[in-house]
């Protein structure tokens, strides 16, 4: 089975269509989406209408949680609250419902889906955590793999039952050790910072055991542009770049 998994669209339409292309090009069985689909960029209810159209089961990010419940925003930094505050009156009332009954986690396939850090955790960052914290993780969590976003970098966090080692992933095809526990990071497909600018998104293959981390050209100063005109932080629209 491939399961395209997909994270941080952060309302970046053109570039979670250019995925969804991609997607299509390569041949998937199910996609997953782990959260952040709005936020920083143009078009944050046009990105929940497509995940919701292509029926893609996906997980609460902590921008969804700051627009269902402003207490969550205190968290955010004061461009990234501003861009959430502009977020908010962009929405529908039917999308924030929506949002609101988005769950904290997701097993399917035997892997578990998850914005920030397992178990269920779409607030804490990979780079945040221990290694005894790791350790604790990987002996608790049922599922040999997770899927994390939150960070929107590629990481891969390898575990042998002892040791965990952390490696940053790229452009290519890795072999999974069916003995050994992961916690993988698939990036971001609208507002990477891995020094990076395409779309990212990741494909976990069941059988053949290998996960293949995909990049994706997008029109990029479309969205620049759209960020400027509809008043959003110009930092985000630099930021794609
Ligand atoms: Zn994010």
């Amino acid at each position: 089975m491939r399961i395209a998994i997909i994270s941080d669209v952060h309302a970046n339409l053109e570039a979670f269509q250019s995925v969804l292309t991609d997607i299509e090009t390569v041949g998937v069985d199910k996609i997953f989406c782990l959260g952040d689909t709005i936020g920083y960029g143009p078009d944050p209810e046009a990105s929940v209408t497509l995940l919701r159209e292509r029926a893609i089961p996906s997980v609460i990010g902590n921008h969804e949680k700051a627009v269902i419940d402003f207490r969550f925003l205190r968290g955010f930094n004061p461009v990234a609250r501003e861009s959430l505050q502009k977020t908010i009156k962009m929405l529908s009332e039917d999308t924030l419902r929506f949002l609101g009954g988005l769950d904290t986690s997701i097993v399917a396939h035997g892997c578990r889906f998850v914005h920030g850090f397992p178990l269920d955790s779409p607030m804490t960052y990979l780079f945040q955590v221990s290694e005894a914290k790791l350790h604790r993780t990987f002996a608790k969590m049922p599922e040999r793999c997770c899927f994390v976003g939150h960070t929107h970098l590629l990481e891969c966090v390898e575990w042998d039952g002892d040791i965990a080692v952390t490696s940053e992933l790229t452009r290519r095809t890795y072999r999974l050790n069916p003995d050994r526990g992961y916690i993988i990071n698939v990036g971001s497909v609208g507002q990477p910072r891995d020094g990076d600018n395409n779309a990212k998104y990741s494909i976990l293959d069941t059988d053949e055991n290998c996960l293949e981390v995909r990049f994706v050209p997008y029109d990029i100063a479309a969205v620049a542009e759209k960020i400027i005109a509809r008043g959003l932080p110009k930092s985000h629209a630099l930021r794609l770049w």
